[in-house]
């Protein structure tokens, strides 16, 4: 069965003579799929053991008259006071070595394994109990991975697991002072006990240290997430696992997450209150995102959570004017999405997100969300219906690692260089142009693709260089750039040949010089007319290439 539409919905927030009415007002809408449950441990579970799932059942059950399945979350991102009291441990460490306490979300490490213990006893009671449900359809792990980590976390546990991966990647001692030139200010190490995690210093980072760092932290989320769907698909092997992903949040490789995902999910709030500024337009960045997620898996994928009111913990976003939400939805379906959830049901009357409003408002009466929402479900679900399973066959490929965004951002260079911006240019060039585009990580196949665009291919390794000259051979279009070529995968310069170093030959020249555009822009003569250039510029000596366009003076 197919679902066209859905809501995130807190039962537990609410009385249940309520919950009769919700069910049947979300059925007048069009909902057919619920998501819960995944953040409420301290509900089902208020005593280690000691399991109510009692309140679940019913809701699960209302909404099932009304002819809705759920899909239920399980509750990691919300370990219980109980749980934390007792083994406080759990609670994790930011790089200044300072644990960070309950009272919010997220307040866990994913590696400490008294947490890991709490969480298998939870979920393989949770997915035993709903194993032959049949109103439960599939599972969520956590909720957001990634989100709430970014300096997180720092603990014992976290550098022992640390440790043990670096152990893993490079057998001995000797070969990781080599391929993080330990040599420099003295940092080399006898013995991987010595390493930690890269809390903050007194001064500066190893670069190669900090490369192993965030691709660890990255293994370590996917880790984490794999050991809990390992359990709920023992348990549940006929139910759908999928994950509410966030674009291109950097924790943790979405390529890597995905593998372990029956489908690819993501939330989605375009006048987020987190946004610096909410009079730019984004339309190109939420549909890039939307491009990404259907890329990870190259099948459609799932709203989890569409903004359908104003956003909001302690400051709040504008409101969406009439039309607007429609207006998201349907940018989201028309790049793949082909199930669209709403977040959330009802404006929460108590808690951080108090005012993170839903498609009800705090006192329940439908309004202007309501309407707008119900009518954009009866219009659009036959064209929905149509489209299931659809795909879009774009010729314009963009490479996006993760790798090569670690090593740019921990070494961005220019002040205001970032990779995802400096990838994004790329990406809105074409969306003005109404060309469709595919995200690729290195290991894709690039051959279906008439143009790959290579931004910031920092990190160079035999079998990409060899990927790319087999695809530009064969006839495809390659465009490459700046600070491409520069450096092995363990972030160290090449020390041999003229940059950029094996792709030398693909561009036809020899960089001499490169200069950082620190205050100042770069002018270029392209086609008989100027355009600016920031950031950098490379000075070349052409080999075998033909130059069509020149620097003039700085402006
Ligand atoms: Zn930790």
């Amino acid at each position: 069965m197919s679902y066209l539409f859905g809501v995130d919905y807190y039962p537990e927030h609410w009385p249940k003579e309520r919950w009769a009415t919700d069910a049947a007002m979300m059925r007048e809408m069009g909902i057919s799929i619920v998501r819960m449950a995944e953040f409420s441990w301290a509900k089902w579970e208020p005593r280690e053991g000691e399991f109510h799932f009692e309140d679940l059942d019913e809701a699960i059950e209302v909404l099932a008259r009304e002819g809705i399945d759920c899909i239920l979350g399980t509750p990691s991102a919300a370990p219980p006071a109980w749980i934390i009291r007792q083994d406080p441990e759990i609670e994790p460490m930011d790089a200044r070595g300072l644990r960070r306490h309950f009272g919010g979300r997220h307040h866990d490490c994913q590696s400490n394994p008294v947490y890991r213990a709490h969480i298998r006893r939870f979920v393989t009671a949770f997915a035993a109990h709903y194993a032959k449900n049949p109103h439960v359809v599939g599972f969520q792990v956590d909720n957001e991975l990634g989100n709430s980590h970014a300096d997180l976390c720092y603990c014992p546990s976290c550098t022992a697991r640390f440790q043990q991966w670096l152990k893993e990647k490079y057998g001995g001692i000797d070969a990781l002072n080599r391929c993080w030139g330990t040599a420099f200010w003295s940092q080399q190490y006898d013995d991987f006990s010595q390493i930690d995690a890269p809390r903050q210093t007194a001064s500066g980072y190893n670069p190669s240290q900090m490369l192993d760092w965030k691709c660890f932290c990255s293994d370590l989320v996917c880790d984490f997430h794999k050991w809990q769907a390992d359990i709920l698909r023992a348990a549940a092997p006929d139910k759908f696992i999928t994950h509410n992903l966030m674009g291109f949040t950097e924790k943790v490789s979405y390529y890597d997450l995905g593998k372990q995902l029956d489908f690819a999910s993501h939330d989605q709030y375009p006048g987020g209150h987190f946004r610096p500024r909410l009079d730019v337009p984004i339309a190109d960045t939420l549909a890039s995102e939307l491009d990404f997620i259907r890329s990870l898996k190259n099948k459609p994928f799932w709203i989890m959570e569409q903004q359908s009111g104003i956003t909001g913990w302690d400051t709040l976003g504008r409101t969406p004017r009439p039309g607007q939400i429609a207006l998201w939805a349907t940018q989201c379906i028309a790049h793949g999405a082909d199930t669209v959830c709403f977040f959330r049901w009802r404006s929460c009357t108590f808690g951080t997100e108090q005012y993170w409003h839903g498609i009800l408002p705090h006192n329940g009466e439908p309004g202007r969300y309501y309407r707008e929402i119900k009518d954009f479900m009866h219009q659009t679900a036959p064209v929905l219906a149509e489209l299931q399973g659809a795909m879009p066959k774009n010729e314009a490929g963009i490479l996006f690692s993760y790798r090569q965004e670690y090593a740019i951002d921990i070494q961005p260079h220019h002040p205001q260089l970032r990779y995802l911006d400096h990838m994004k240019t790329y990406y809105s060039s074409l969306y003005r142009r109404n060309i469709g585009a595919d995200f690729l990580p290195e290991d894709a196949d690039f051959s279906p693709y008439r143009v790959l665009i290579a931004p910031l291919q920092f990190l160079m390794t035999k079998a990409l260089s060899d990927k790319l000259h087999a695809y530009v051979e064969a006839g495809g279009t390659l465009v490459l750039d700046m600070r491409a070529g520069i450096k092995d995968e363990h972030d160290l310069a090449f020390d041999e040949g003229p940059l950029p170093g094996m792709l030398a030959d693909l561009v036809g020249a020899r960089l001499t010089e490169y200069d950082c555009l620190r205050e100042m822009d770069g002018l270029v003569h392209w086609d008989g007319k100027e355009y600016p250039c920031h950031l950098w510029s490379d000075i070349m000596d052409l080999t075998t290439g033909e130059a069509v366009a020149v620097y003039d003076k700085a402006v």
